[in-house]
C-alpha cells in the first residue's frame, strides 16, 4: 500500500446502501444534498442510540485502537500503520479506489487476516446488514486487507439490566460469513453500477414503488410521491400489493378502480364513500358498541419512551417505559368530563408514581376507553411484571378496557376523510376537525424523545417547561380527542 491518499470520487458504505434502495435517492444525495430532509429528531435519538451501542460493543475487545472520525486522510493513514500492529481496530477508514467504509471493529484473526464485527443495535439481522458488510468486506479486500470471518454483534432481545450493562450478556454475535459471501457475488458489478450514477449529470428516472420503503422509509417521499392526487389508489385500506397493482395498470384514483377489480368488503365500503362523499355508519353496531361503555368512563391514554440500552434495572431493550398520562373521565352521559394528568419529572424511573397516582385516578369500576388499547394493556402487563404487589390491581383493571378503534377497524364507522386509516390521527380529524398538524409534539415517538430531552439530559429550565407544556397538549388532545369521537359517534347513531 502506497502512503498517499488521493481525494476521489468514493461510493462510502452509506452510499453504497442508499443506492440498493434507490438509485434516485443515491444521485440527489451527491447532487442535492439540500433537497434531502434532515432526519427527525426521533431519527437522531436512533442513531445516538445506535453510538453508545457502539461505544460498549468496543468492550468486547480490550486492547483495541480507535481511529478518529475528524480527517479523513489522516484516518485513513492511522488505519494502515494499526494494521501492522496485531490487535482491534476500531472503526477503521479503508479506502479503495472508488470505496470506502469504517468497518465497526477489525479484530486480527492471524496469518495477515482479519474478522469484520458489525455492530448493530437491531434486535435481529436483517437482510440489509448482509449487504451492509458484504460491501464492506468487498472494500476491505480491495483494499489488500484480507478478511477471514464476518460476524453480526446485535442486541439480545432477552437480556435484563441488573446493575451495570455487561456487553458480553447484551450482545448476541453470530457468524455472517456464508450469508455475506452470497450477498457479494455481484458487488463489483453494483459498485459500477453505483458509481455511474454518482458520476452522471442526470438525476436517474426512477417510478415509486415498494422500494420507496423497504429496506428504510426513504426521505424523498414527499418530493417523489407529491403528485398523487387525494384518494390515490395508496390509501386503500390493508392495500399491500394491490396499490401498485393497480399503480402500474394505470389506475391512480381510487375512484377509478374497475368494477369488476378484487377488493375486500371494507375497501368496497372505502371505494362507495369516497364516490358518495357520505360517511358509512352501521347504527346498530355503533349503538351496541356505546351501550357496552359503563359509566364512569375512562379515557386513558399512556405516553411512553424505549431505548435499547435498557435504562433501570428490570428492564429489556426497548422496553416501553411509561412516563404520562392523560385521563378524561366522564361520570354519566352528558356530564362534562373532568380532566386529570401525570407527567414524570427528574430523571428518575418515572413508573412507581405514575403507579401510585393512576390507582388514585382510575377508581374501581367502569369503562377505561383506550384507543388501539392493546398497547394500554400491555403498559399495565409489564407494570404488573415489575412490581408484583399491583399486580392484583392490574389484573381488576384490565378487563375493564374497552377499545375505541374497535368501531373504526370493524367499519362500522368510516369517512372519506380517513385515507383508509383507522388511526386515532387519521380518525380524529376526519369527524371532529380536531387536528394534531402543527402541534410541537405531534406522535408518540417525537413525545418520548422530548421527554428524555426534558427530563435525562440536562435541557434548560426554559427549554424543559416548554416540552412539558408541549407534552401535556399532546397527551391531552389524545384523551379528548377520544371523547369527542365518542360524542361525534352517539349523535350520528343514536
Ligand atoms: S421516494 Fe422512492 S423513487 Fe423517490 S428517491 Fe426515494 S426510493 Fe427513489
Amino acid at each position: 500500500m502506497s502512503n498517499k491518499v488521493v481525494a476521489p470520487t468514493v461510493l462510502s458504505k452509506t452510499n453504497f446502501l442508499c443506492g440498493i434502495q434507490c438509485p434516485r435517492y443515491l444521485w440527489m444525495i451527491l447532487h442535492e444534498p439540500k433537497s434531502i430532509p434532515q432526519p427527525s429528531e426521533a431519527m437522531q435519538f436512533i442513531s445516538q442510540q445506535g453510538r453508545r451501542v457502539g461505544e460498549l460493543a468496543k468492550l468486547l475487545y480490550p486492547g483495541g485502537v480507535d481511529i478518529p472520525v475528524l480527517d479523513f486522510a489522516a484516518g485513513i493513514l492511522m488505519t494502515r500503520e494499526q494494521l501492522k500492529c496485531n490487535r482491534p481496530i476500531f472503526e477503521a477508514s479503508i479506502l479503495s479506489e472508488h470505496v470506502y467504509c469504517r468497518p465497526d471493529i477489525l479484530v486480527p484473526a492471524g496469518d495477515d487476516l482479519w474478522d469484520i464485527i458489525e455492530v448493530k443495535s437491531a434486535t435481529t439481522i436483517k437482510d440489509v446488514s448482509i449487504q451492509d458488510v458484504a460491501f464492506q468486506r468487498y472494500c476491505c479486500e480491495s483494499a489488500g486487507v484480507n478478511i477471514r470471518r464476518c460476524r453480526l454483534a446485535y442486541i439480545n432481545n432477552q437480556f435484563v439490566k441488573r446493575g451495570e450493562i455487561d456487553p458480553n450478556e447484551l450482545f448476541i454475535i453470530e457468524d455472517i460469513t456464508d450469508r455475506v459471501e452470497l450477498a457479494g457475488i455481484d458487488m463489483q458489478q453494483k459498485v459500477e453500477e453505483y458509481l455511474e450514477v454518482l458520476s452522471s449529470p442526470n438525476c436517474p428516472q426512477v417510478r415509486i414503488g415498494p422500494h420507496c420503503s423497504q429496506p428504510f422509509i426513504c426521505p424523498l417521499q414527499e418530493r417523489c410521491w407529491s403528485f398523487l392526487p387525494e384518494h390515490s389508489v395508496f390509501e386503500l385500506y390493508w392495500g399491500g400489493s394491490k396499490c401498485f397493482e393497480l399503480f402500474d395498470r394505470g389506475i391512480i384514483d381510487i375512484r377509478d378502480i374497475p368494477a369488476g377489480y378484487s377488493l375486500n368488503s371494507k375497501q368496497y365500503i372505502q371505494v362507495d364513500c369516497i364516490k358518495s362523499g357520505v360517511p358509512h355508519i352501521r347504527k346498530q353496531a355503533i349503538r351496541d358498541f356505546i351501550a357496552s361503555l359503563q359509566y364512569p368512563v375512562y379515557f386513558l391514554d399512556f405516553e411512553t419512551f424505549a431505548t435499547v440500552l435498557p435504562m433501570f434495572d428490570g428492564v429489556c431493550p426497548n422496553q416501553q417505559i411509561p412516563f404520562q398520562f392523560s385521563l378524561h373521565v366522564l361520570q354519566r352521559s352528558g356530564a362534562i368530563a373532568e380532566h386529570y394528568g401525570f407527567l414524570a419529572r427528574g430523571p428518575e424511573d418515572p413508573r412507581p408514581a405514575l403507579l401510585s397516582e393512576l390507582k388514585t385516578r382510575l377508581g374501581t369500576s367502569g369503562s377505561i376507553v383506550a384507543y388501539h388499547a392493546p398497547f394500554e394493556q400491555q403498559v399495565l402487563r409489564d407494570l404488573a411484571e415489575t412490581y408484583p404487589v399491583h399486580a392484583g390491581w392490574v389484573a381488576g383493571v384490565l378487563p375493564r378496557l374497552t377499545d375505541l378503534l374497535k368501531p373504526f377497524i370493524n367499519f362500522d364507522y368510516y369517512h372519506p376523510d380517513q385515507k383508509g386509516s383507522a388511526s386515532l390521527k387519521k380518525v380524529l380529524p376526519a369527524l371532529t376537525g380536531l387536528s394534531y398538524e402543527g402541534l410541537p409534539i405531534s406522535d408518540g415517538r417525537q413525545a418520548g424523545v422530548a421527554f428524555m430531552e426534558a427530563e435525562f439530559n440536562g435541557s434548560g429550565e426554559m427549554r424543559r417547561d416548554k416540552i412539558r407544556r408541549d407534552l401535556s397538549v399532546y397527551c391531552g388532545l389524545d384523551t379528548s380527542g377520544m371523547l369527542a369521537i365518542l360524542k361525534k359517534l352517539q349523535s350520528e347513531a343514536c
